[in-house]
């Protein structure tokens, strides 16, 4: 299940050079698209991230040359970890995007939408969910921030890109499902809110799963 497989021009894998040696029995490389032994599976067909096209990547006899190991033998864990958090931490920086989007459009949609003669916004049980959307989506864009703070200023910190990976993809999905809640029947009409929902369910798997993350 690799993203962008299809598209991509090269690939980073990690194998193990010295097996049995644990952590220190890891090696990265860089492979580039094209060396022979290296094949590219066809596209799946998933339910969301429909921008960024995934497949299996096999290897068979592929032989990369010394000057591509990354960070020399036995650094593979080292730069999947230091890569594991800048990925935990930018990736997850468009969702809270699509996240504020969505909750603006919400509670525009909110204060428009009458039923019974008033704004369905106008009762309680509707402007409580608007209020956990807004917190759900508050909470995770300050622990994004404080992961990317960390990594701006080299902290060596794992715990703030993982929490903040756990917070904005818990957030993102529930944010999604409120909206398309608070929309009744046209938030399952094609749109932005559906959409959050199909796009936020894979981040809670890619990127270290979310119970692996705990
Ligand atoms: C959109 C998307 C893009 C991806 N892109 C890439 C990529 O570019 N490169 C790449 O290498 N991989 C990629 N992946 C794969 C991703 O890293 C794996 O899917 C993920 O690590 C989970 O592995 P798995 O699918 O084998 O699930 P499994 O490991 O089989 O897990 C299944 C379930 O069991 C739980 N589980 C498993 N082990 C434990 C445990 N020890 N403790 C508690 N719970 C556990 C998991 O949390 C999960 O809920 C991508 C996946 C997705 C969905």
């Amino acid at each position: 299940f690799i993203t962008n497989a299809p598209v991509r021009t090269s690939s980073w894998c990690r194998r193990a050079t010295a097996p049995g040696g644990g952590y220190f029995g890891l090696t990265a490389f860089i492979v580039e698209a094209g060396t022979p032994g290296l094949t590219v599976g066809p596209p799946y067909d998933k339910t969301g991230l429909h921008g960024s096209p995934m497949a299996d990547v096999h290897f068979e006899d592929c032989h990369v040359p010394l000057d591509q190991v990354l960070g020399g033998e036995g650094a593979g864990a080292s730069v999947f970890t230091s890569s594991m958090k800048w990925e935990r931490t930018c990736l997850f920086a468009a969702y809270l995007g699509t996240m504020k989007r969505v909750l603006d459009g919400t509670l525009a949609y909110v204060g428009e939408r009458e039923q019974f003669g008033v704004p369905i916004g106008s009762n309680q049980a509707v402007s409580h969910r608007i209020v956990d959307m807004t917190l759900r989506y508050e909470s995770a864009r300050l622990m994004l921030y404080k992961a990317a703070r960390g990594l701006a200023d080299g902290s060596d910190d794992e715990i703030a890109p993982a929490l903040a990976k756990l917070a904005v993809s818990e957030a993102a999905l529930q944010l999604g499902l409120d909206a398309v809640q608070l929309h009744g029947a046209l938030g399952i009409l094609t749109g932005e809110a559906e959409a959050l929902v199909r796009d936020a369910m894979p981040s809670r798997i890619f990127s270290g799963t979310n119970d692996i993350q705990k």
